[in-house]
């Protein structure tokens, strides 16, 4: 998406270990009118799938997930990273490593938010080891709902999460997919 990699350019910096820095629109302030176009592409490239949930984890895909729900006119629902009082019931639990932050960590839902009869569309802001994503996937099959497919903002096709999902047979459709980035800031992007 053009729009989206002019967007990458002028506002995201690089950061040492393969990181990019999108703080400006997607991970710490929101750019909501720009961030409302992405949830329209990703409305467009799933329409035909008969969704009838999202599901991200928290913290960043939130934004996006919730813009994207209200296309569908179907609920968000997010994983959470810890245990809360707020949880009430049994959960569906998977391990995720993070990539940003280099840990292990355990992602739930409440069970009786994630039924057998969903279709469900995983929409994540970025995609580098596919550990997110991966975890994501495993609670919808625990759950023995439908994944449609997985959205994400902003795939590193050269680390190999990506490759390793579409092997797996998940669809995933990424609005823009970087290629190579520098130490110096240069961010190229895959035809
Ligand atoms: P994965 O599990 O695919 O390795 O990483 C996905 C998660 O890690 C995303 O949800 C995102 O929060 C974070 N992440 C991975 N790489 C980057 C990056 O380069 N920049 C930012 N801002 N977040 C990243």
């Amino acid at each position: 998406m053009k729009l989206l990699e002019d967007k990458i350019r002028a506002c995201g910096t690089v950061a040492p270990g393969g990181v990019l820095k999108v703080g400006g629109f997607l991970n710490h302030r929101l750019d909501v009118d720009f961030l409302d176009k992405l949830a329209d592409e990703f409305y467009r490239l799933f329409r035909g799938e008969g969704v009838t949930e999202i599901l991200t984890v928290e913290a960043s895909g939130i934004a996006v997930a919730t813009l994207t729900a209200l296309k569908f006119h179907v609920p968000a629902v997010f994983a959470k990273k810890s245990e809360t009082v707020n949880l009430s019931g049994e959960c569906f639990t998977a391990d995720v490593e993070s990539f940003t932050h280099k840990k292990t960590y355990q992602i739930r839902v409440e069970k009786a938010f994630l039924t057998p009869a969903e279709r469900v569309l995983i929409i994540d802001d970025f995609l580098a080891m596919g550990s997110a994503l991966r975890g994501l996937s495993s609670l919808v099959a625990e759950a023995g709902a439908t994944l449609v497919g997985a959205g994400v903002v902003i795939e590193k096709a050269f680390q190999p999460g990506g490759q390793a999902l579409r092997d797996a047979g998940v669809r995933v459709e990424s609005l823009a997919k970087v290629a190579r980035m520098t130490d110096g800031g240069e961010i190229e992007f895959e035809e």
